[in-house]
């Protein structure tokens, strides 16, 4: 086992116009801090030694006082379906889950940016024990390295960036907007912002801050619930927000952006998956910029949830379509090996677990 990281100053919690703080390491010369930034974020080097065109002084202070990463790979598991799950273990020994997930010419990856969640969503395994602590910006730069690391090994290059992993990323508003400007910028891993979809619950007035993350990324809006009440229901977590309001910011983010929103709907049997619901959601949504993704439910242990019939879902589509609503279905993924929405993480909570697990096979 390789020993984690003490607690240290990172370079990968670095802003991307944060790296001048080098400058003050011994026998720093001017170009070192954005070659150190090219080496960390553009090449993904995990170690000081391999950034080969820097003087050994300099790499000596800056090993010195400085940790390359603050994660480490703990699991790597591929699906039948071609789906590759990653548990990363952080530095206090909690784990977070990342998916790559390859689809057509695609291949997306989804991060987390929370261990736990704090918004328990009834239906949904990130929740259950709710938030455990914020993931640094860090944290959130290393799942995109590591995985562009896999993906490159494997020929494959990253095309499509999401966080919809564990948390709710509007929560950790700094973290994220530091991370995804370290992945955008051209200095950073210049990761195209077209390409990234930030997916939150709907907080309206952070939907506003969005901007600041850059003007191209893409927004997704986690509705699962065509009014307040069954919203409220299925989603006990949040502060009563009236849908209007997170439609209004929806419609802002549209008209300032020109990108157009994805609402994510989770399809529990039963509970939101009728023709009614899907007749009042095309009332909800008329005039709104978007387009819908129906989420049937993937199966979490323990919860009082069923997955919903293919013709339930077959005519909510149709429904929607009849009304002018854009509307796609996204299949399940990696079902087999844990991937569907955090249920890897509830296995493995902790680094310890994994190593348990190996030590008895
Ligand atoms: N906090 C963010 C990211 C969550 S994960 C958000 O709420 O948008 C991305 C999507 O998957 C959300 O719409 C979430 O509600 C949904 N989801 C979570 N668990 C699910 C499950 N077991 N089955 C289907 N969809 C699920």
């Amino acid at each position: 086992m390789t020993a984690l990281p003490g607690e240290r100053p990172c370079l990968t919690d670095l802003a991307v116009d944060g790296y001048d703080v080098l400058l003050d390491l011994e026998g720093a010369r001017r170009f070192h801090p954005a070659s150190v930034r090219r080496w960390v974020l553009a090449r993904g080097v995990r170690d000081v030694d391999a950034m080969t065109d820097l003087p050994k002084a300099f790499r000596a202070a800056l090993a010195d006082a400085w940790d390359v990463r603050r994660t480490r790979l703990a699991l790597a598991s591929d699906s039948d379906d071609g789906t590759t799950k990653l548990l990363l273990e952080l530095r206090d020994g909690q784990t977070i889950e990342s998916v790559l997930i390859p689809e057509g010419d695609r291949l997306t990856l989804c991060v987390s940016t929370q261990v736990g969640c704090g918004v328990r969503c009834a239906f949904c395994a990130s929740g259950l024990l709710g938030v455990v602590r914020d993931l640094t910006s860090g944290e959130i730069v290393e799942q995109f390295l590591e995985a562009r690391a896999l993906a490159a090994e494997r020929g494959r290059p990253l095309t499509n960036l999401v966080l919809m992993g564990g948390g709710e990323p509007l929560n950790n508003f700094a973290h994220v907007r530091t991370a995804l400007e370290a992945l955008i910028h051209a200095d950073g891993a210049a990761f195209g912002a077209r390409r990234i979809t930030v997916s939150t619950i709907g907080i309206p007035k952070k939907i506003d801050r969005l901007e600041e993350l850059g003007k191209q990324v893409n927004l997704a809006i986690s509705l699962h619930a065509p009014n307040e009440a069954l919203r409220g229901r299925l989603i006990p977590g949040l502060d009563r927000v009236p849908l209007d309001d997170v439609l209004a910011a929806a419609g802002r983010y549209f008209r300032r952006t020109g990108r157009e929103i994805t609402f994510e709907y989770a399809v529990l049997k039963g509970v939101n998956d009728s023709v009614e619901c899907a007749e009042e959601l095309a009332r909800r949504l008329k005039g709104v910029r978007g387009k819908v993704n129906l989420i049937p439910w993937n199966p979490v242990a323990d919860l009082p949830f069923d997955r919903p019939d293919d013709a339930a879902v077959d005519a909510m589509v149709r429904t929607l379509e009849a009304r002018g609503v854009r509307t796609t279905v996204r299949r399940s993924r990696g079902r087999d090996i844990d991937a569907a929405c955090g249920q890897l993480r509830r296995r493995f909570p902790t680094g310890d677990a994994v190593r348990e697990r190996d030590a008895r096979r």
